[in-house]
């Protein structure tokens, strides 16, 4: 192997390169990267470049102990691919150029899903990118009266406390019943709708969106919502959960299945790995098959493919483990939680809102919770990594 090509600049694809380094790899490295940035980290961009207090140059990822002209990567950044052949061993580039490869790494991630028919208006956002976040700060600053945030999943529940902090009158609205329902279950998304009601956010459960009222000039002015009603707003943001980015891989042979579907070691095909939110790959330590969307997978599974690629035959059997920080609580969420598992707080109390929450299933200890409790959620995490019983957890 003596020409690596990486197609996503950012964390899963930035690990993987540190990681070929590191482990002595001394060939050539083409990172392809559609935006024009150099790889840089998304959480701030919900949270602290969002509230602005912080600027962009804290972003950039960098290398531990080095600079990264050290890591001797050709960058093509603001360029596409838009399509592979493996047997030809190249990525095709938007800009009609080709890069040959010996070995692939897919770190694509993922792009913003939007709603049925949703327009281009001033005011109406998506977050993902860092050119998404600063457009939102700006019209964040150009002192709007009324925030919308469509969709109470992490991102949107960041975003309208981020807003809320700033002090502005925000609405958060959720199709379902609660907000986070599907990651965390009814009880714990109960918690959480009652902290952001606690801090004045208008939250609208079970409503979803019927379109969007404009000024006649291409600028946002309201929403129309499913109860007939229809809300004014300056600014609005839709959260609405995220994408894998595979279509510049349809019909390349790999298989692609709500991500790219890879062995338990994360090969998709010969010398071709993927890592970060676009990998799914059978989890054994959860029997599934899982595609994860957090900061930590992608780092890690970056750097699991890197060894891959240079001959290690692990099978790549993590815990997930995720955080979100909303006003003043910090929430961790460490394994797989699902709103039909058996859930029991452990520690703390939810009226205190600092807690353990434990998640069970078939038996298992699956998933745990901690509201600004993060030491516990590592400790459980550690239980989960060795199988252990639901029982025997909530015996502890
Ligand atoms: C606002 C925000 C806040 C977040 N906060 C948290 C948090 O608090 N905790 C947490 O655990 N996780 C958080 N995450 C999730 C975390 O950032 C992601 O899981 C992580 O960025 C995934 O890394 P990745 O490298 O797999 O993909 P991405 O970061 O999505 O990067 C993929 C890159 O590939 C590029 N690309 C796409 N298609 C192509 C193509 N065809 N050719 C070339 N390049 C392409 C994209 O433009 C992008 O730059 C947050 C994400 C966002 C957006």
């Amino acid at each position: 192997m003596n020409n690596v090509v990486v197609v996503g600049a950012s964390l899963a694809g930035f690990r993987a390169v540190e990681e070929l380094r590191h482990q002595g790899y001394d060939g050539a490295i083409t990172v392809i990267g559609a935006e024009p940035h150099l790889p840089y980290d998304r959480p701030p961009l919900s949270k602290q470049i969002l509230s602005g207090s912080w600027e962009t140059d804290r972003l950039p990822l960098t290398p531990i102990g080095k600079d990264v002209a050290d890591l001797d990567v050709s960058w093509r950044l603001g360029v596409a691919a838009s399509g592979l052949d493996l047997g030809a061993r190249q990525v095709d580039l938007a800009d009609g150029s080709h890069v040959s490869f010996d070995a692939l790494v897919i770190a694509c991630g993922a792009g913003v899903r939007t709603l049925p028919g949703q327009p281009e208006l001033a005011g109406l956002h998506t977050l993902r990118t860092l050119d998404d976040c600063l457009a939102l700060r700006a019209d964040l600053d150009a002192t709007p009266r009324r925030v919308v945030v469509v969709g109470a999943g992490f991102i949107g529940a960041e975003v309208a406390a981020t807003a809320r902090q700033r002090g502005l009158d925000v609405t958060l609205l959720e199709a379902l019943a609660t907000p986070l329902q599907r990651a965390l279950g009814d009880a714990m998304g109960a918690v959480c709708a009652d902290i952001h009601r606690d801090h004045g956010i208008d939250l609208r459960l079970s409503t979803g969106v019927d379109g969007f009222d404009d000024d006649g000039h291409g600028r946002l002015t309201g929403i129309r919502l499913s109860d007939g009603t229809t809300i004014e707003a300056d600014v609005a943001v839709v959260g609405v959960g995220v994408a894998p980015n595979t279509g510049w891989l349809e019909g390349s042979g790999l298989t692609i299945d709500n991500g790219v579907v890879c062995d338990e070691t994360c090969l998709a095909a010969p010398d071709v790995v993927a890592a970060g939110d676009i990998a799914r790959w059978p989890n054994g330590l959860f029997d599934e098959v899982m595609r994860v969307e957090h900061w930590e997978n992608a780092q890690q599974q970056g750097a699991h493919v890197a060894r891959r690629l240079l001959g290690h035959l692990d099978a790549y059997r993590p815990v997930p483990w995720f955080w979100s920080d909303q006003y003043d609580r910090k929430i961790q969420l460490a394994g797989r939680s699902s709103a039909d598992d058996e859930v029991q707080v452990v520690d703390g109390s939810i009226e205190e809102r600092r807690f353990v929450a434990l998640y069970g299933r078939a038996g298992r200890l699956v998933g745990v919770l901690g509201m600004n409790r993060p030491r516990p959620v590592m400790e459980y995490r550690q239980l989960i990594a060795a199988g252990t019983s639901w029982e025997d957890a909530l015996a502890r």
